[in-house]
């Protein structure tokens, strides 16, 4: 049985690791970092405890492997190793759970496996996860490790909102319906946003726009996920960094049949080289209000058809919940960028939704409702926090499993 009261988060990407071991008596950080260019010459391990200065190894990480093994170094180093009795699990983000996993699982060889057959849907995330659950396993195999899938909060969508409008049996065959990402973050915020206004989750319908590098926004009825704008993969809906979102899927032939463009040449253009990235040469929502505000046209065009595509999906997830209590911003642009949180809410009086100017223009790390007090919908700014709710879903279970 366990009685650790830490849970270590990993989120292993195709060249990084990043890490938080949190205390889950009170949610604080013991120690957080990441190591990036895993594989490649330059790689770089940035390390910070809770208290005292920050470290940082500047040298070669072969693999996933060598990565974690620098870190669980660094966390002894602060008294915090891999082998210490207070750590109760290791929870993992995966990116990919299909159906079968709606809910964070402790993982075995045969959950692995599954995860491993998810591979196809979820070519440049699942992989990437399934490393760090393997590494994680080498250096602790007697600790739990918890796998919690940024899918699983979508699995609640009707079947006619997760459905293509395509051949059913086809559909089936190669698993393609709509899955959707960024479920950990939409959930936390969604709750977060219930808590901010007093009310239980199962009380209040939100809209949760999650504006990062990825974005994908959520409606969700009373806690139940009803709908998300990414599908099979990450690249439906909004307008992002560096993805398109909603493309017609005609635009594929064309570039195929007569831009002669091969599969793998479209795949990376829709996926690295779109968005505010292909619309104005700057992935990054700072520089794009920047430049615009500065009369520079392509910036102008890239943030407007940011923003216009966003309140298409808050004009369309209005229609979807009926009753609208709270629209969330989340994540790097929707917690820090003021004028996107003007831009996408204004005009919309007529649907309850309103931003209070000097509201909207405070800086802050905290939870805070930004529209004014006539306003029948609240509009707030929630700081994600996927960490958080990885350790506290992976707590739970090992808790639960032990009891
Ligand atoms: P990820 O999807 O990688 O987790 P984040 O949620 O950290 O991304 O968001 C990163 C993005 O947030 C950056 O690309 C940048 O465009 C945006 N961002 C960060 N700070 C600001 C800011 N002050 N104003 C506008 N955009 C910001």
């Amino acid at each position: 049985m366990t009685t650790g009261t830490r849970i270590l988060v990993l989120n292993a990407g195709s060249s990084s690791l990043k890490y938080q071991l949190i205390d889950m008596l009170d949610g604080s950080r013991a120690a957080a970092g990441l190591v990036e260019r895993i594989g490649e010459p330059a790689g770089r391990l940035a390390h910070t405890p809770r208290s005292g200065a920050g470290r940082e190894q500047l040298r070669f990480f072969p693999d996933h492997g060598a990565a974690l093994t620098a870190v669980a170094a660094e966390l002894s180093a602060d008294g915090l190793g891999l082998d210490s009795p207070e750590l109760a699990a290791i929870g993992h983000r995966v990116v990919h759970g299909g159906r079968r996993f709606t809910e964070p699982t402790v993982v075995t060889d045969e959950v692995l496996a599954e995860i491993r057959r998810l591979i196809p849907v979820a070519p440049l995330h699942n992989p990437a996860n399934i490393t760090g659950i393997e590494v994680a396993r080498g250096l602790r195999p007697d600790l739990p490790q918890v796998a919690v899938f940024d899918t699983a909060f979508h699995a609640t969508l009707p079947e006619y909102a997760a459905r293509y409008a395509i051949d059913r049996e086809v559909a089936d065959e190669h698993r393609v319906r709509r899955y959707g990402f960024h479920g950990t973050s939409h959930r936390y915020v969604s709750r977060a946003t219930a808590q901010l206004l007093g009310k239980d989750p199962a009380e209040v319908n939100v809209i949760v726009l999650h504006l990062g590098n990825g974005a994908s926004a959520s409606a969700v009825a009373g806690g139940v996920c009803v709908e998300t704008s990414m599908g099979l993969t990450p690249l439906e809906g909004l307008v992002m960094g560096t993805r398109s979102g909603d493309v017609d899927a005609g635009v594929v032939f064309h570039l195929h049949r007569v831009g002669g463009l091969g599969i793998d040449e479209i795949d990376a253009l829709l996926n690295r080289r779109s968005g505010l990235l292909g619309l104005c040469g700057d992935n990054d929502m700072r520089e794009v209000v920047r430049r615009s505000q500065e009369g520079d046209a392509p910036a102008r065009l890239a943030f407007d058809a940011y923003v216009h595509r966003l309140r298409k999906y808050l004009g369309a997830y209005c229609a979807v919940l009926g009753r609208v209590d709270a629209v969330a911003f989340t994540a790097g642009v929707g917690e820090n960028s003021a004028p996107v949180r003007e831009a996408a809410c204004a005009g919309l009086d007529t649907l309850g939704i309103a931003v209070d100017a000097e509201l909207n223009s405070v800086r802050s790390s905290r939870a805070r409702i930004i529209s004014p007090e006539y306003a029948r919908v609240a509009v707030a700014v929630v700081p994600t926090d996927e960490e958080l709710e990885i350790a506290q879903q992976a707590f739970a279970l090992v808790h639960t499993a032990v009891e």
